[in-house]
């Protein structure tokens, strides 16, 4: 079983999975273990046996050595540092985190969680947070790839890229694998002159690697775009990225809460009223509003300098007064059309 599912793992990678199973199984039974004092006493040393957990999480810690450019990362960002989207966090809580987290009920019920999710909508509106925030609540690992890096830095390997990535999930499984800008994985001229776009190789390994996926086999792969009109239709068939999610601007009631979430660090004087400043920021994003609350505190302390001690109403007053909503209403306009667009080419 081990050998299986190290691929893509030299010698040296595989003398350091052994030796992390090791230290593990050493560690269960001597919670504080110093690994600089070198000595495990003998009592110890006679009672160890490495178990196959000890392994399987020694997996997901050793990084083969040929698949470096895979990155797994347990993202430190949970719900409650998402403000607004209600709609989406209950997809992906529903999509994602439940069948992550208890895949058994879901066998025993017969329901085939999704594979793939696609979250579109204008840049800044939280899509990469949503992604990260549901690896982190279901206790999954997360791989992040960005489809232009893809395609460039790896060209002429990218579907060798592809089946790393796929391969490396697996390995660490439960996990997130995001592709960003997932509309960049079209071939570079195969639309112009409007004959019918063909489908890429890259995309045609990974819907190789999707299709291949088995069901509860706890890997989920979230797309993320702003262009949800270049996205290969093959993309969007049953079975691949069947779920769409709009993340869009934020309301008045949800541009409060990322105020909220923002500010939870930054001393504000009394007269700051989140609720005013929400009322004044229609179509702004979250990351629009971050950059508020920065422009803010940047005020702050070009004004009062090393006496400052919190941000006041007229600081954000000024940050208003250069910051606008990055999104037009034709933007939104147009992705409201795109709604119904992508739901009839699925
Ligand atoms: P996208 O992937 O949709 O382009 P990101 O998730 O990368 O957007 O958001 C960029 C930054 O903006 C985030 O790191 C976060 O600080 C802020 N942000 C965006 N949306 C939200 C939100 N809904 N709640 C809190 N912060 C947000």
């Amino acid at each position: 079983e081990l050998a299986r599912t190290t691929h893509g793992f030299v010698g040296a990678d595989l003398a350091a999975l052994a030796r992390e199973a090791a230290i593990d199984a050493v560690r269960r039974i001597m919670p504080k273990l110093d690994l600089e004092a070198r000595t495990i006493p003998p009592e110890v040393l006679e009672s160890l046996s490495v178990e196959r957990d000890d392994f399987l999480a020694a997996l997901k810690r050793v990084q083969p050595s040929a698949m470096r450019e895979v990155m797994v990362q347990v993202p430190n960002i949970g719900w409650a540092d998402i403000g607004g989207l209600d709609n989406a966090q209950m997809k992906l809580r529903e999509g994602v985190e439940l069948p992550l987290k208890d895949p058994a009920s879901f066998h025993r019920l017969g329901i085939r969680p999704a594979k793939g999710f696609l979250l579109y909508g204008p840049p800044g509106t939280g899509k990469t947070l949503l992604a990260k925030a549901v690896a982190k609540e279901a206790e999954a690992n997360f791989i992040s790839i960005k489809s232009s890096d893809l395609l460039s830095k790896w060209y002429g390997e990218s579907e060798q890229q592809i089946a790393k990535l796929f391969s490396r999930a697996r390995q660490v499984a439960p996990c997130v694998i995001f592709i960003d800008e997932i509309d960049s994985l079209v071939p570079a001229r195969g639309n112009s002159m409007g004959e019918p776009q063909v489908t890429s190789r890259v995309v045609n390994t990974m819907l190789a690697e999707m299709d291949g996926m088995e069901d509860m086999q706890s890997i989920v792969v979230i797309g993320a775009t702003n262009r949800p009109a270049l996205v290969d239709p093959a993309l969007l068939r049953p079975g691949r990225f069947d779920e769409l999610v709009y993340v869009g601007t934020p309301d008045e009631a949800g541009r409060a809460h990322i105020l909220g979430i923002h500010t939870a660090q930054m001393p504000l004087e009394a007269d700051v009223d989140l609720d005013r400043i929400a009322r004044q920021t229609e179509r702004f994003t979250g990351a629009d509003l971050e950059d508020v609350v920065r422009r803010a505190g940047l005020s702050a302390i070009r004004k009062r300098g090393s006496e400052v001690s919190a941000v006041t109403r007229e600081d954000f007053d000024e940050a208003l007064e250069d910051s606008r909503a990055t999104v037009t209403p034709e933007m939104e306009e147009e992705y409201a059309r795109m709604k119904g667009e992508l739901k009839r080419r699925a």
